[in-house]
């Protein structure tokens, strides 16, 4: 049974045969996505390449032709492969048994994947081999690939070295070997060292190889030569679970995203009317700036505060009762009633801040003239709101509609 399926997956033996003729050997209804039908169809033989092994799946289309000469097109969203071997393409358009249709595989898509794969098969050789960093699982993703990574977490310096030497074996054009060995013979490759895994299956098993530099048991396809994976980048890295996670880029994926940083760095320096060396020099220089505007702005609050205080307590006769601008927020109604009852002779300030739609009330008192916590919390649960603090102070907020009430449940509670 294997071996028949192994026959006709054509991305094994030709991975760069992208179109390919083939007969509908079974079709069923998968779901109803949004009204719509779902089938999956299956081939004699195809070149799409099924979700295995941490490679995703091939896009593209079945083309049906019929004798009048009339085309369907068929584009197929994903690939996947069941327990018994057999690959199914995901579509919306049911093809008969039988129908004789031409595949073509989303070139860009394969090419990008090929890229990624065999880049991460050439990295983890480079990590294992001169830094003992050993690769527990890989993940080929939309936007970057990941390694996982136990053992010594490599050091910015190694990381360079391993892209360094990563991007000198691509440049050397390296073929890519694939041959199958029986599961003996991987066996004895594995107790020589030469195979890291044995993978979870009987048969012949797929061995691909780099000469000089990796030996793996691997599913996927890969490309015809090292120089194939393009540029390889390392980007960031993390702790994920105790491992370090690498992620990486290769061939015109990295192109693409080099280039769209260039951009991003572009535009970064032209807002910071800086040339791109500059942007840090730039950045931190505005951050120095902003931490001594900030504390500019913290002493002439405390100073405007101050002076409010005592306007507000020269005309109140008693307690304060005061609603902020709308361009005052709850911290200055904070800052603004503790100075009235700090630095006048007013006993009680109540303040208010309007902040969308909630009003933020604030009650402060000098020491031993009222609970301000109790106080505020009695006015506030008459509303079905909470608040509360000590006795020197207190904070809640209504709703902006509330606010009006809650000053009438306060104000018989203030001396
Ligand atoms: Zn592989």
């Amino acid at each position: 049974m294997t071996e028949v399926q192994s026959a006709n997956r054509i991305y094994y033996d030709e991975p760069a045969t992208l179109e390919f003729t083939a007969e509908v050997t079974a079709i069923r209804e998968l779901a109803r996505v949004d009204g719509q039908q779902v089938w999956q169809i299956a081939l004699d033989r195809t070149a799409f390449y099924p979700t295995s092994g941490g490679q995703p799946y091939d896009t593209g289309v079945l083309v049906a032709t019929a004798r009048s000469g009339a085309s369907l097109e068929v584009p197929i969203t994903n690939v996947e492969e069941d327990e018994a071997g057999e690959v199914w393409h995901t579509t919306c358009k049911p093809l008969q048994e039988g129908t004789v249709v031409s595949g073509r595989i989303d070139a860009t898509r394969r090419r990008d994947h090929m890229q990624q794969h065999s880049g991460q098969h050439l990295l983890s050789a480079i990590l294992d081999r001169d830094f003992a960093a050993r690769t527990v699982s890989f993940h080929l993703g939309d936007d970057v690939s990941t390694i996982d990574l136990e053992g010594p977490a490599p050091t910015d310096a190694q990381l360079k070295a391993v892209a360094d030497e990563a991007n000198r074996i691509i440049a050397a054009a390296l073929p890519f070997g694939v041959r199958d060995v029986t599961s003996e013979e991987a066996a004895t490759m594995k107790e020589q060292g030469l195979l890291r895994k044995l993978p979870p299956r009987s048969g012949n098993i797929r061995i691909v190889e780099i000469p000089g530099i990796d030996t793996n048991a691997c599913g996927g396809t890969h490309v015809a030569t090292t120089a194939e994976i393009g540029p390889l980048l390392l980007r960031r890295t993390e702790k994920v679970r105790g491992n370090l996670r690498l992620s990486f880029i290769c061939g015109n994926r990295a192109l693409a995203v080099a280039n769209a940083d260039f951009h991003r760095l572009q535009e970064a320096a032209s807002l910071l009317t800086t040339a791109t060396p500059e942007i840090i020099t730039s950045i931190e220089r505005l951050r120095a700036e902003n931490r001594s505007l900030q504390k500019e702005r913290v002493n002439l609050l405390e100073e405007l505060a101050s002076l409010e205080a005592a306007k507000l307590a020269s005309v109140a006769h008693g307690s304060v009762i005061y609603s902020l601008p709308s361009d005052r927020d709850a911290a200055y109604a904070k800052l603004l009633a503790s100075k009235v009852v700090r630095e006048t002779t007013a006993p009680v300030a109540y303040i208010v801040a309007y902040e969308e739609a909630r009003a933020n009330a604030v009650l402060a008192a000098k020491s031993g003239v009222l609970d301000c916590g109790t106080t505020l919390r009695t006015a506030l649960n008459t509303l079905g709101a909470r608040g509360g603090g000590s006795a020197e102070m207190a904070q809640g907020a209504v709703p902006l509609e509330q606010a009006e009430s809650l000053l009438n449940a306060l104000r018989p509670l203030l001396p």
